[in-house]
């Protein structure tokens, strides 16, 4: 990482860590989906309101590190309005720029904020819980209702 990098990485997990965007629950959610990284204690409650294909409202509770709080933040930003296929195809981006499979130079416009998360890939420990998020996003869109999904399954 580049220092520049570094810092916008640091703040944004500050900053989402702090203040985390749509925390809470939904009511009238469509889905909903509880993941857990047991490595690192991380736990958290997904929503989704899905209509016509698309994540039209989304919301999660829970408990876990800075890393795994900031991503399920900047996640929940991110995918607002998205079609489900558009998101598929960023659960696998997300995957491999994190696990630092691909360069993230690349997919930078792409990308927008979620580019930080490549920063993780230095700390391999660290990798989980910015990927819990959207595996258990995935998971949640894709037939898993109601139950928990581990990253250790
Ligand atoms: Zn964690």
């Amino acid at each position: 990482m580049d220092d520049q990098f570094r810092e916008l990485y640091q703040e944004i997990i500050l900053d989402h860590n702090r203040s985390p965007r749509n925390f809470g629950s939904l009511p009238d959610a469509t889905h909903k989906l509880e993941g857990q990284n047991p490595l690192c204690g991380d736990r958290y409650v997904f929503y989704l309101k899905v209509k016509d294909g698309k994540v039209e409202d989304v919301r999660f509770e829970g408990k876990g590190c800075a890393i795994s709080k900031s991503s399920a933040s900047v996640m929940s930003e991110f995918i607002k309005g998205k079609k489900i296929e558009e998101i598929d195809d960023y659960v696998d981006l997300f995957q491999k720029i994190v696990r630092g499979e691909l360069d993230p130079a690349e997919y930078m416009e792409k990308l927008g904020k979620l580019a930080v998360f490549a920063g993780v890939s230095e700390f391999p420990m660290r990798v989980k819980c910015a990927t819990l998020p959207w595996h258990t996003l995935h998971n949640a869109l894709h037939g898993k209702h109601d139950a928990t999904v581990s990253t250790e399954e």
